[in-house]
């Protein structure tokens, strides 16, 4: 493939920011044009579930500043004809391009009934009002790491509040038994009501019902229950979909040369763990691949490098930091490697077939760096 001279990059977030400063670090003096849906200045989406509920609106994300004439903001993709190698526009222009990242993200899953869920800095502003507006009651469906940040958040700022998760304890695929069950213990002495094992069936005039016949009555509700991966405007495309877009361990489209994707919007075969099939929706990762696969689109599939970077992922509940590495739910067997549970500070390694996989770390930050470096080496 020859190097590309007009670049597309749509979804102009974390990973398509990290893309196009990517492309300009290598030297690419051709086109850039980045498409981005949202009419604001690529921000952090993290703070949004913490600091910005709090009344902190530094959201900035560096580089954001050098996009250049080539931001589009405010424009959606709605469709990909790569045979011609276009993009079309939601105003029905087409752009041009003989290289294209797809860095489209995800959005919250809905579950109607008036329940808010959280992505954008609108959706953080609106959520804050409501919360100054106080609410006798919040319910949090959905005990993921945005739904157990916004009942922490909630709690600070002097809520009742009350998180619904439909597993054993919130958290259990990705912390693993021992440290979700510290979460939930961590949850329930901070003032959050636990409800768990039990579905939410309906958000109805004030109330959630549940699958076990009990209904909880709301003032506000909020839902982290998922997300789904913005690759809609791909169908028909003849791109590989398949819960994101599906990509080879270099990020380039399943078949592709002139197409890759980063970010929460990218599957690929992980090189560290036998090849199997991950999305991964974390910061580190849109960070990490925006860059990766800009570079890899302009060195083409035969200099590409493979993604291999471990997963990495942080989230502060009432006041303590749980870290993962890795992708602890592929695991067989499960071991508290450092400190112990009951002191609010350890570290649980986790294997399959004997090879280290993934870590959790709580309040222990260099033990989560010890095991992180140990997973790459195991691989
Ligand atoms: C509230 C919240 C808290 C979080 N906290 C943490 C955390 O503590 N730690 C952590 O590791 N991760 C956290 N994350 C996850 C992290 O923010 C995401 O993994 C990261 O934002 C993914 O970046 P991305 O660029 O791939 O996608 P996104 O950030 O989703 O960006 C995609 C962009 O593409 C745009 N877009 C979509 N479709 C189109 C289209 N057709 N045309 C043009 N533009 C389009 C979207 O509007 C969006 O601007 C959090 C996420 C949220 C929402």
């Amino acid at each position: 493939m020859t190097t590309p001279k007009k670049i597309t990059v749509v979804g102009a977030s974390l990973a398509g920011l990290r893309a196009v400063q990517s492309l300009r670090r290598e030297g690419f003096d051709g086109e850039i044009t980045l498409v981005g849906a949202e009419t604001h200045l690529p921000y952090n989406r993290p703070p949004l579930s913490k600091a910005m509920l709090r009344g902190d609106d530094d959201i900035q994300l560096p580089g954001a500043e050098e996009l250049g004439d080539g931001w589009l903001p405010g424009r959606r993709a709605t469709a990909l004809d790569a045979a011609r190698r276009t993009v079309t526009l939601d105003d029905g222009a087409e752009v041009a391009h003989d290289g294209l990242v797809i860095a489209t993200g995800a959005r919250p899953r809905a579950i109607g009934g008036g329940a808010r869920t959280l992505r954008t800095v609108e959706d953080a502003l609106e959520l804050r009002r409501e919360l100054e507006a106080g609410h006798e009651h919040v319910v949090v469906i959905g005990g993921g790491f945005i739904g157990g940040e916004v009942a922490s958040t909630a709690r600070e700022l002097g809520h009742k509040v009350t998180l619904i998760d439909s597993g054993s304890h919130p958290m259990r695929d990705g912390l693993g038994e021992v440290a979700a069950s510290w979460l939930a213990g961590l949850h329930e002495r901070s003032g959050v009501e636990l409800i768990t094992g039990t579905r939410v069936t309906a958000v109805e005039d004030g109330r959630v019902v549940l699958s076990d016949g009990r209904t909880v009555a709301a003032g506000l509700v909020v839902a982290g229950v998922g997300v789904t991966p913005n690759t809609e405007w791909l169908e028909g495309s003849g791109l590989l979909l398949d819960d994101g877009v599906v990509c080879d361990q270099a990020l380039f489209a399943s078949g592709r040369a002139d197409i890759v994707a980063a970010g929460d919007v990218a599957r690929w075969p992980h090189p560290l763990y036998g090849g199997a099939s991950v999305r991964v929706e974390h910061w580190s990762n849109a960070n990490d691949q925006g860059a990766v696969a800009a570079r890899n689109l302009l060195a083409g599939p035969e200099r590409a490098t493979p993604y291999r970077d471990v997963p990495n992922f942080a989230t502060s509940v009432h006041g303590s930091r749980i870290q993962t590495a890795g992708l602890p739910h592929l695991a067989d067997t499960a071991e508290v490697v450092a400190g112990a549970p009951q002191d609010d500070k350890f570290a649980v390694a986790f294997s399959r077939d004997g090879a280290l996989v993934g870590a959790v770390a709580v309040n222990s930050p260099k033990d989560l760096i010890k095991l992180k470096k140990a997973i790459y080496e195991a691989s």
